[in-house]
């Protein structure tokens, strides 16, 4: 936790030390041209800095040295590979108060929350870390005798990995982490509003000892633009990408090309249900959680809560209460927990969503309206009586509002539930377990979080069903992402 008060002269300071250049195959490098993009602060609208703006041109340079980094990744011993993860992890908590002011200052979340991922973040290095001695396979008398088979385990080769701007360090480290483990080289786009963080990482990656093209980092402001040549080349082998389902869709055509393996993170539409049988003020903080975490610009972020009509009525005042508490302001503060949404944007996005959904109906327990200061500042709101055909049942929020609806059976919220193309995580309270466990295994989602409003773990399998993607990240499964399984067939 942040122990330091953050002045002007430290935020300037630790933006002038900032990388700001693409890291390509181990040096850092302008962009063709000397190209540069914007990044903001949110809290206030301000500009932060410049750093380079990758061209077509650049994003060929950075996948040209993944490719030739490929051979030589693969063929590093397990444990070599292992322990510049471990080294990676030590520095990023030795960094810690350096990655996390970065992170509050491009991507405006509360400090106390940039810790948390900061940690989290380090955590992926550390598991995959574990992960990379254990990679194995197995061999096997074929069932009629006379042969053998022998299966072993390689990496994919060069991958394209894509991360968003909610979480601008942890989703890097989530897909770096099990890449190098496997023995992949990488070119990695962190998302435009938020390059900061994973330009200190890739700091961190070099100074832990990581070979040279093993893995670039490539900011650019015309993504499409810049990545589309790299995924139709087939050069790489796998695209692994955390963002909208909308640009995952079209990321999956264009791998479908040169037939990449793919691993697709998208979005969510989380539904939180609470029983009549449930401790409502465990739900009331868990609701706080899934809520209000990132301020609520998350994937796994309640997006739909469903109460108990016998209950609706407690939770909604609790959770209210719980939610005015929460201080708002610029994250660098000292005990804000809820910062600015992410840009102008996002801002005009949840409004929308809350206004389209008061016009019909929706009552407003608290909030309900954009914060008259500069950045781009929505407060903690409250709405019950959501109206049916409101835009916030099927959209993500991705913003700090907790829509509330009454239900009156188990089998009317599970359809509920299940009515979204989306299938990320959904959270159910209940002091049953008999129905915890039939509740859990009725919805349509990859996750399910019983009694608990977080499910987010490095060792835990995270990943979506129906459109909200392919493949899971973390886990033991995370790191087969990364890996190919040959089988060698032996005449004896
Ligand atoms: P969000 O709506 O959360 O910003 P996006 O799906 O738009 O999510 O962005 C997630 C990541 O995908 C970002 O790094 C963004 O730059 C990138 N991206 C957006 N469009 C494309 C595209 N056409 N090709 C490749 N990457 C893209």
């Amino acid at each position: 936790m942040a122990e330091q008060s953050i002045t002007a002269e430290r935020e300037s300071e630790l933006i002038e030390s900032t990388p700001k250049r693409l890291y390509i195959n181990g040096e850092w490098v302008d962009a063709q041209g000397g190209a540069t993009l914007e990044v903001n602060d949110p809290s206030t609208g301000r500009l932060l800095c410049t750093v380079a703006d990758a061209s077509p041109r650049d994003g060929w340079n950075a996948l040209k040295a993944a490719e030739a980094a490929q051979p030589g990744l693969a063929a590093m011993p397990p444990r070599e590979r292992a322990n510049i993860l471990m080294r990676a992890f030590e520095l990023m908590h030795e960094r810690k108060d350096d990655l996390a002011l970065l992170m509050t200052l491009e991507m405006g979340k509360p400090l106390s929350d940039a810790y948390g991922e900061v940690a989290y973040a380090a955590e992926f290095f550390r598991h995959f870390a574990e992960e990379a001695t254990r990679i194995s396979g197995s061999y096997q008398t074929a069932p009629a005798g006379g042969a053998r088979f022998l299966v072993a385990k390689q990496p994919v080769g060069p991958t394209i990995l894509i991360t968003p701007w909610n979480f601008p360090l942890a989703m890097g480290t989530r897909k770096l982490g099990p890449a190098i483990a496997a023995g992949c080289t990488s070119v990695l786009k962190p998302a435009e509003l938020t390059p900061l963080s994973m330009l200190a990482l890739a700091e961190i990656l070099h100074d832990a000892g990581l070979p040279a093209g093993a893995v670039n980092i490539l900011v650019t402001s015309t993504a499409g633009k810049v990545m589309e040549p790299l995924i139709r080349s087939g050069i790489a082998r796998k695209l692994s990408f955390t963002g909208s389902t909308e640009v995952g869709r079209k990321l999956l055509e264009q791998a479908s090309e040169r037939v990449l393996r793919t691993s697709m993170e998208l979005g969510g539409n989380a539904g939180f249900v609470v029983f009549e049988d449930a401790d409502i003020d465990a739900a009331v903080a868990g609701a706080l959680l899934a809520k209000m975490r990132n301020t609520g610009e998350a994937c796994t972020a309640a997006n739909r809560i469903f109460v108990h009509r016998s209950v609706i009525d407690e939770f909604a005042a609790k959770l209210s209460a719980e939610m005015q508490k929460l201080p708002l302001g610029r994250g660098v503060e000292d005990g804000v927990r809820v910062g600015p949404l992410v840009d102008a944007r996002q801002l005009e996005k949840v409004d929308a969503l809350v206004t389209e959904a008061v016009d019909g109906g929706a009552k407003v327990l608290l909030g309900g309206q954009p914060v008259d200061r500069d950045g781009y500042f929505y407060p903690p709101t409250v709405l019950t009586d959501i109206p049916a055909g409101a835009r916030m049942r099927q959209e993500e929020i991705f913003g700090p509002v907790a829509p509330l609806t009454a239900f009156d059976t188990e089998e009317e919220v599970i359809s509920w539930i299940n009515a979204t193309e989306y299938g990320l995580v959904n959270y159910v309270y209940t002091e049953n377990l008999r129905r915890g466990i039939r509740v859990a295994e009725a919805v349509e989602s990859g996750m399910v979080g019983l009694n608990q409003g977080a499910v987010s773990n490095p060792a835990a399998p995270f990943g979506g069903i129906k459109e909200s993607g392919l493949g899971r990240e973390g886990g033991d499964t995370g790191i087969e992402e990364f890996l190919e399984t040959k089988y060698i067939g032996i005449a004896m």
